[in-house]
């Protein structure tokens, strides 16, 4: 059987060891009847693997995954029914651990199941040509960003995703594309997503410390910024980012705002109306979000009257507060300013002072 089976398929050293057959090599002309060459150049894909990612891709951890085409397990299955092989490793597996350790090699990075920094997949074709496409773990970045003039959208109004195609965009039309571009110029990711604390205004200043928020950056080829921290100085608005270690900080954070408000009243406001306004202290605003009552927590008032139906009401509440619904009254928030002082008052403007992080 043995020697009927030699004259009538060339087997290459690689795929005869990996049946368990001797190494010898009757013929070395010939092209293997499994891999057809495949084994023997297997050690250049590492190489070209690492010139694909050059300098530009920081990773300390990878993991190589292969796509091998059918045809070359389909050969090995015949092969293995002639000669009644079973239990040993595939060519896929022997191609794939051949990667994992000559790029190991290469690059003296460590090999990680889960969520490796870079996932590389090489992909062969039938003819033994390949390609490599890789994939980077997002990485999570905490900042916090102060506007100092009016007139910013703070998020993108068309798309909610800036990817890099509009990074080179010369009008910068919020605060989310100002941040986008440049983290996505720090890291060389592909897209970012924001997780904002709190929402303002175009035409609201955002003070004090700044609002806090985390971003996923996609794919990043570099995980780290320049010296830890990425500072943002453009126009109206300046922001400071670091990479967070440890994903997102988000479950369990909570914040408070402080919000200056400016408020119309369609009536003179009252020594009774001033002191219905103190009683707003340690109140609870219930009020409907899309999804679910949601409650928060007023802790402190502080009302500056600018004439006899305009004042300034400054609240230390719980982030998230929608402060025109709470004003106006229109939508459900209870309680409110207009119901309080039974009169139609309007939100004119509002400033965010701080954001504390508890
Ligand atoms: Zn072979």
């Amino acid at each position: 059987m043995r020697g009927k089976f030699e004259d009538l398929y060339h087997l290459c050293k690689a795929c005869r060891s990996r049946q368990g057959l001797s190494k010898i090599n009757l013929d070395d002309s010939s092209i293997c009847y499994i891999c057809t060459g495949l084994m023997d150049n297997i050690n250049l894909i590492p190489h070209e693997i690492q010139s694909k990612l050059k300098d530009d891709y920081e990773f300390n951890t990878f993991l190589i995954g292969t796509s091998l085409a059918a045809q070359f397990i389909e050969r090995e299955d015949e092969i293995r029914a002639i000669l009644k092989i079973r239990g040993m490793i595939s060519i896929k597996q022997h191609i794939t651990s051949a990667l994992r350790k000559k790029f190991r090699t290469l690059t003296r990075a460590n090999e990680k199941f889960e969520k490796p920094d870079i996932l590389i997949t090489v992909n062969i074709f039938p003819d033994c040509s390949y390609n490599i496409t890789t994939k980077t773990r997002s990485i999570i970045a905490f900042g916090r960003y102060t506007k100092n003039q009016r007139g910013l959208y703070q998020r993108s109004p068309k798309s909610q995703e800036i990817t890099k195609l509009n990074t080179n965009s010369p009008i910068h039309l919020s605060i989310e594309d100002i941040i986008s571009s440049k983290v996505l110029a720090a890291t060389m990711g592909d897209n970012v997503r924001f997780n904002w604390i709190g929402s303002e205004d175009k035409d609201s200043l955002v003070l004090g410390s700044g609002r806090p928020f985390f971003l996923e950056i996609q794919d990043p080829r570099k995980r780290r910024f320049p010296n830890n921290s990425l500072i943002i100085e453009e126009g109206k608005i300046s922001a400071r980012l670091a990479i967070l270690e440890t994903g997102y900080l988000t479950s369990g954070t909570r914040t408070r705002t402080i919000t200056k408000i400016m408020i119309r009243c369609t009536k003179p406001l009252s020594a009774e109306d001033l002191k219905k306004l103190d009683s707003l202290t340690s109140t609870i605003v219930k009020f409907k979000s899309k999804f679910a009552l949601i409650e928060k927590k007023i802790y402190s008032v502080l009302v500056d009257k600018i004439d006899l139906s305009l004042f300034y009401l400054t609240i230390n509440a719980d982030s998230g507060l929608p402060i025109k619904q709470f004003v106006g009254g229109k939508e459900y928030a209870n309680p409110n300013i207009s119901m309080l002082l039974s009169s139609q008052c309007d939100c004119l403007s509002f400033d965010i002072l701080d954001v504390i992080i508890q």
